[in-house]
């Protein structure tokens, strides 16, 4: 067997690819994993991780994901610092194609993720996990009795705002139009809530504070006269919707109108015999790290038994 070619080859660094890859190694598939530029995913942007279960007293994000690199790497998975920028999944051994390297593999587990879209302002980034995020369900609880601003009009927007006012004093739900696009019983659903407003035809062009001690206040500017104001606030939720990382797949597996790969309800598999889905990538409904793992550890038992039915058929 080349040194190019794998059993399993798992595409993504995050919560699911890293879970895939203590699984399949533990099954002496001795995977290879291509980690990209961020391994860790999208916890590496967050600060401390509370709902993660086997850590009582909680863990930062980069932490908890160094963990999961480690215990990958223990039982023999191969982890490169690789892209993948396109494959072939049109015969087999499947062809992947990194930014270093072509690789063959006899499986192909992908578990490159999603991204939250972001608004591009100048503190953004730098705020982010510091007052700012665009996951309510993991960072919501750090903001009781705090105000709270949503920017977004569809339903994830509609949703986060009801879910933090679990947490918050008041949540101000920010949208750049006079109407949202959220569903009808969304939509009702939030303006029916007393500890929700809406604040319309507007914009958020800066974010203002410091990680030291949080946000402040938001630049803000009307989407119908231009003018700008400073208000203050102290937590930023993003809900302007999510991409998932299929780009590099350029349309060999199927994958629903925004880009997430369908997979069989129940299973992670995709429409290609021998490709396997796990995480944020396939899923746009729960996008947390432990329903990742868990679709990732499905990802590679899959795997693990397809390759024995191919093996048995021979
Ligand atoms: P979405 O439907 O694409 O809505 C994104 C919202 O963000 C829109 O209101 C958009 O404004 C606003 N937006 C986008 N870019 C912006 C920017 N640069 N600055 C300011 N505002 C910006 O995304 P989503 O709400 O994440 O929903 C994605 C899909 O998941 C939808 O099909 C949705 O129905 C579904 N979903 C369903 C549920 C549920 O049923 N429980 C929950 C969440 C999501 P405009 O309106 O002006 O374009």
């Amino acid at each position: 067997m080349s040194d190019k070619h794998f059993k399993v080859i798992i595409i993504g660094a995050g919560p699911a690819g890293y879970t895939a890859a203590i699984y399949a190694a533990r099954a002496d598939l001795k995977p290879i994993l291509l980690e990209g530029s961020q391994p860790g995913g999208q916890l590496t942007i967050t600060t401390e991780v509370e709902n993660y279960p086997g850590f009582p007293h909680g863990i930062m994000g980069p932490e908890l994901m160094a963990h999961f690199r480690e215990q990958a790497a223990r039982f023999g998975t191969e982890l490169r610092p690789e892209t993948v920028a396109a494959v072939d999944f049109s015969t087999r051994p499947f062809k992947i194609f990194s930014t270093e390297d072509i690789y063959t593999g006899d499986t192909v587990i992908v578990a490159s993720g999603a991204r939250a879209l972001l608004l591009d302002l100048p503190g953004e980034k730098r705020l982010m996990g510091y007052g700012v995020s665009a996951c309510a369900t993991c960072d919501g609880f750090f903001f009781r009795g705090k105000r709270i601003a949503v920017v977004g009009g569809g339903d994830s927007a509609m949703e986060e705002a009801n879910f933090l006012t679990k947490f918050a004093e008041k949540v101000t739900v920010i949208h750049r139009r006079d109407t949202l696009r959220a569903s009808k019983i969304m939509q009702r659903r939030a303006m029916a809530n007393p500890k929700i407003e809406f604040m319309w035809n507007t914009t958020v062009v800066d974010v203002l504070g410091e990680p030291s001690t949080g946000i402040r206040a938001l630049r803000l500017k009307s989407t119908v006269d231009g003018s700008e104001r400073e208000w203050p606030i102290q937590g930023l939720f993003l809900a302007i919707g999510h991409k998932p990382n299929t780009e590099f797949l350029q349309g060999q597996v199927e994958t629903d109108e925004a880009g997430y790969i369908i997979t069989t309800p129940g299973t992670t598999k995709t429409s290609v015999e021998g490709v396997f889905a796990a995480g944020d990538v396939q899923d746009h409904v729960y996008r947390q790290a432990i329903t990742a793992a868990g679709t990732g550890c499905m990802a590679a038992i899959e795997a693990e038994r397809w390759l024995e039915a191919q093996h048995a058929g021979q």
